[in-house]
């Protein structure tokens, strides 16, 4: 019920220029009473067009991640740090992150995940440290006000670097121990 009316509020939000070139919201879609929540960083195009995170290729790369490992995409939350699209998939802007972060912090305050696995480099950035660096720091743990909390590639980035996969797979074949073992 709360998430929402915070889902009505965002999808009327004009606290940032990105709502006049918005298609759609982007909210966040899943289990409402999540252990495990993913969170990349803005919506890409087939996002924007249906209102769903992580629905383009780098959406169907990360299913086959998490269809890999064993966990089904319904039984987990998946958001980004802004809420609208930015103008041909640039990164998001401080003042965009600062603007959007209220809404994101309802939802995880909402859903109160076990696990929040940041997808990339610029939620990492946000939520774990500002100086937190990928390549370095992925599939790291970290505690964080009564959750776990690590960063992985974001699936884009598998795209376009296949060398990457390889520590994906590990790092998601750990996200799923860890997960298992807080049930
Ligand atoms: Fe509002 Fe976030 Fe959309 Fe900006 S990106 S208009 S802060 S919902």
């Amino acid at each position: 019920m709360k998430l929402d009316q915070t889902y009505e509020n965002c999808r009327s939000c004009t606290a940032c220029p990105l709502h006049k070139t918005k298609t759609n919201t982007v909210f966040g879609t899943g289990n409402e009473n999540a252990d495990l929540m993913f969170i990349g960083e803005a919506p890409g195009e087939k996002e924007d067009e249906s209102g769903i995170p992580f629905v383009g290729p780098a959406g169907k790369l990360f299913d086959k991640y998490l269809e890999y490992v064993g966990i089904e995409r319904d039984e987990v939350y998946i958001a980004n740090i802004l809420k609208c699209r930015p103008p041909r998939n640039r990164d998001p802007l401080p003042d965009e992150e600062n603007a959007c972060i209220g809404y994101l912090r309802e939802q995880v305050r909402l859903i109160k995940p076990k696990i929040i696995v940041c997808l990339g480099r610029v939620a990492a950035k946000r939520l774990i440290s500002p100086d937190f660096r990928i390549t370095a720091q992925h599939g790291k743990w970290f505690d964080n006000k009564g959750f776990k909390i690590c960063a992985v590639y974001h699936p884009s980035a598998l795209l376009r670097d296949t060398a990457k996969k390889a520590d994906m797979l590990t790092d998601m074949k750990n996200i799923k121990d860890v997960y298992t073992s807080l049930k």
